[in-house]
């Protein structure tokens, strides 16, 4: 470990920046960030945040000046350093596509042959044209990428998508996918073993985990309860508790968040009643 505290790099700015506080906070790391601070210490615990840009994460954690990192998948990829990613935090999704604009013919990866290529993503760019045999000139470009082709400065862009508002309003079409990306919890590879970073790990993926699942409850006859099993396999076997009235019973499991909706008409025509879907705060599997 570097000095005393471990060292936490997350993304100061950006798309990142918001969703990621929040998971902390949620995770139970409780620090005061006052603007523009660079190190913030986390409260009753070891840990120092440091509020970096979210390119900068794989190099701190690389160099060992941060023991631990949150950054977007792709950053991890273009860094091209040996990174360990521990968890996939379900956020800051998009994808590296290359796009050229609407006019334009170009309909294969082989078309690229010999095409200026915009990019904030430089390595990823070169390295996937590359193992195609496809030549191209890449032009490294740290924001704006998509008025590239505009400006005559490129023919083509390699560049991030989310919703793909922002190619179509730039008059630009996707015409392949380079990879997917969300954001990601990171680290050296083959780091030396510390608690605090075990410890992190835990609170952090708990509560990944927790957001896509909830808690069910409902009582229900007891004669229904086979039926109600099958209809919720949950990843456990749900708690059945018996009621005051001997004829009923209780029944708590735990739901895939995207499956509760489909089920809950499903456990009504069982014979469920007072259905009550909770919010899960951290899930330990
Ligand atoms: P930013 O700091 O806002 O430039 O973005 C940092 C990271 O946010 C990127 O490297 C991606 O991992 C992630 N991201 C998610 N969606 C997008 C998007 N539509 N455009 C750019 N970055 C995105």
């Amino acid at each position: 470990m570097n000095g005393t505290a471990m060292r936490f790099a997350i993304p100061n700015k950006g798309r990142l920046e918001a969703p990621t506080a929040r998971l902390l906070q949620q995770a139970g790391f409780r620090y005061e960030r006052t603007e523009r601070s660079l190190a913030v210490p986390v409260l009753d615990r070891d840990i120092e945040l440091l509020f970096v840009r979210a390119d900068d994460v794989c190099e701190l954690v690389t160099d060992g000046v941060a023991d631990l990192g949150i950054t977007g998948l792709d950053l991890v990829a273009e860094s091209g350093a040996d990174i360990e990613v521990l968890a996939e935090l379900g956020y800051g999704h998009c994808r590296l596509a290359a796009a050229v604009p609407n006019t334009s013919p170009i309909d294969s990866v082989a078309d690229f042959e010999g095409l200026r290529v915009a990019t904030s993503h430089p390595n990823t760019a070169a390295g996937f044209f590359g193992d195609k045999g496809v030549t191209v000139r890449t032009i490294p470009l740290r924001g704006s990428v998509e008025v590239a082709p505009r400006l005559d400065i490129a023919d083509a862009v390699v560049d991030l998508i989310s919703s793909g508002s922002t190619m179509r309003l730039n008059g630009l079409r996707p015409v392949i996918d380079l990879l997917a990306s969300q954001a990601a919890l990171v680290r050296q590879r083959g780091a030396a073993e510390i608690a605090e970073v075990d410890q992190s790990v835990t609170m952090i993926t708990s509560v990944v985990a927790a957001r896509h699942k909830k808690y069910v409850l409902m009582n229900a006859p007891a004669h229904a309860v086979g039926k109600i099993r099958s209809l919720i396999p949950g990843f456990d076997a749900p708690s059945i508790v018996p009621l005051a009235d001997p004829t009923m019973v209780a029944i708590h499991s735990v739901v895939d968040a995207g499956a509760v909706w489909d089920v809950i008409p499903r456990l009504k025509a069982a014979g469920a009643s007072g259905i009550l879907v909770l919010p899960i705060e951290q899930l330990l599997l």
